[in-house]
């Protein structure tokens, strides 16, 4: 981490893949991530990079802030915003936990993020390859370039655990012992 060298991004998306750079950058959206769990949220972090440096950095605030659109990309977007004090994200990097969703594929769109990198689908609410492809739409007036699948097993693994206890802890309350079973996570309602 810690590439503050503007050239090298300047390339083709293609030879950025799978770098440490992009490794470092994930861990750190992970770590936000865990931030969330701890605090009852769904376990999305999301992390903006311009030419190697941190924007910002955001987890999901659905539940605290009593907002279903609160997502940790919309919020590390709009924060970037604020931070660089621009009406668009052009040349920056969104790293995120999970697959944004349609809303936030939307608002990528919107600021002109230039790439993103997430770690595994969403096959319930993906707007970047699971339901739609609205990232590299080849009608759209904007293209972001995309990565997928970097930490996508810790990824997975943080969203598994929590739902896990989310039903075990619903089953505790209803004292219903086979209340525990039920969706995979990621048909849980993010
Ligand atoms: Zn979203």
């Amino acid at each position: 981490m810690g590439v503050s060298d503007r050239s090298f991004r300047t390339g083709p998306a293609a030879i950025l893949s799978a770098s440490a750079e992009d490794d470092g950058w994930m861990l750190l959206a992970l770590a936000e991530a865990e931030r969330a769990a701890a605090e009852g949220e769904v376990p999305v972090g999301a992390v903006l990079v311009l030419g190697g440096r941190l924007v910002s950095r955001a987890r999901n605030r659905c539940e605290a802030a009593r907002d279903a659109t609160a997502h940790a990309e919309l919020l590390a977007l709009r924060e970037g915003l604020t931070e660089l004090g621009a009406k668009r994200l052009e040349g920056t990097t969104l790293y995120c936990t999970l697959e944004p969703c349609l809303q936030c594929c939307g608002a990528l769109l919107l600021t002109r993020v230039e790439r993103v990198v997430f770690g595994p689908r969403d096959p319930k609410f993906g707007g970047v390859r699971s339901l739609a492809e609205l990232l590299d739409h080849p009608r759209a007036n904007h293209r972001v370039a995309i990565e997928e699948g970097v930490r996508a097993e810790e990824s997975r693994s943080l969203l598994t655990t929590f739902f896990r206890d989310l039903r075990a802890r619903a089953k505790a309350r209803q004292g219903d012992p086979g209340a525990a079973s039920g969706a995979a996570p990621l048909e849980d309602d993010l």
